[in-house]
């Protein structure tokens, strides 16, 4: 362990703070809050923060590039949503979640945020396997911690434990602007389609070792089924560890929308 952190005059706002820590163990100039500043206010950092309100320290993810991973992912259901047109005005195309395998609130046990216990569904499917928990995935983390509950918390414990400033560099993340369009003037054909269930669910289940709709082909008559089999029952008949030469994410993180 290192040695005690005491609290000293943060570089950017002046306050006497606990300082952060970086991703080499050392101290930061900067407190918790001031260190992670540009993650927080960026359209992921918002996001993550809520999505992790139901996780406690122990169930977060395991370092920054973890987060980086939940980041593709994060990127993908954005692209896989789409964009239609309906009545003038623009609507989503398809809805997704970002969804646990091993449940955030599990009985005795919180789901791991972490990659790899991760996988976009379809919000139906999310709705119908929600807390079902018959399968471990093997992210589950028994404890009595509790979990954080509100976004603040998340954000003060996340600049104590990761470089937020490194991945912010990594990922280019840009404030978030909220972008009030004039629906009328945009053309929907210009604008990402959307990724239908079923191509999805077919991308998501590659993501894993040994993951395919194979096994079920026969028998899969709707994609949000078979999500919530995922979900519940597991990927296909492979390990369900992460495959590692997954190149989905990564060819479509270049891509700009
Ligand atoms: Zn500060």
């Amino acid at each position: 362990m290192s040695k005690a952190v005491t609290p000293r005059k943060c570089s950017e706002c002046g306050k006497r703070r606990m300082p952060a820590k970086r991703s080499n163990g050392k101290a930061s100039t900067k407190c918790k809050e001031c260190f992670g500043g540009q993650f927080w206010l960026s359209e992921f950092g918002r996001w993550f923060a809520e999505a992790a309100k139901r996780q406690s320290p122990a169930s977060m993810p395991i370092d920054e590039n973890d987060i980086e991973g939940i980041h593709a992912l994060w990127k993908e259901r954005k692209e896989a949503t789409g964009f239609t047109k309906g009545d003038g005005q623009l609507k989503p195309a398809y809805e997704y979640h970002i969804s646990h395998r091993d449940p955030a609130k599990g009985d005795g046990f919180q789901g791991r945020f972490t990659t790899a216990n991760l996988i976009i569904a379809t919000a139906k499917a999310n709705k119908m396997a929600y807390n079902d928990e018959p399968i471990d995935h093997g992210f589950r983390v028994y404890t009595d911690k509790k979990p954080f509950g509100t976004a603040a918390k998340v954000r003060e414990w996340c600049g104590g434990q990761y470089d937020l400033t490194g991945i912010v560099r990594d990922l280019g993340l840009k404030k978030y602007v909220s972008k009030k369009k004039s629906n009328a003037d945009i053309n929907p054909d210009f604008l990402p389609q959307g990724k239908p269930p079923q191509t999805m669910l077919e991308q998501q289940l590659r993501r894993f070792k040994g993951g395919s709709t194979d096994p079920w082909r026969h028998t899969i008559s709707n994609a949000n089924d078979s999500f919530t089999s995922a979900l519940v029952y597991g990927i296909g008949l492979g390990s369900g560890e992460l495959d590692e030469s997954y190149e989905g994410t990564k060819e479509r993180r270049e891509e700009d929308f």
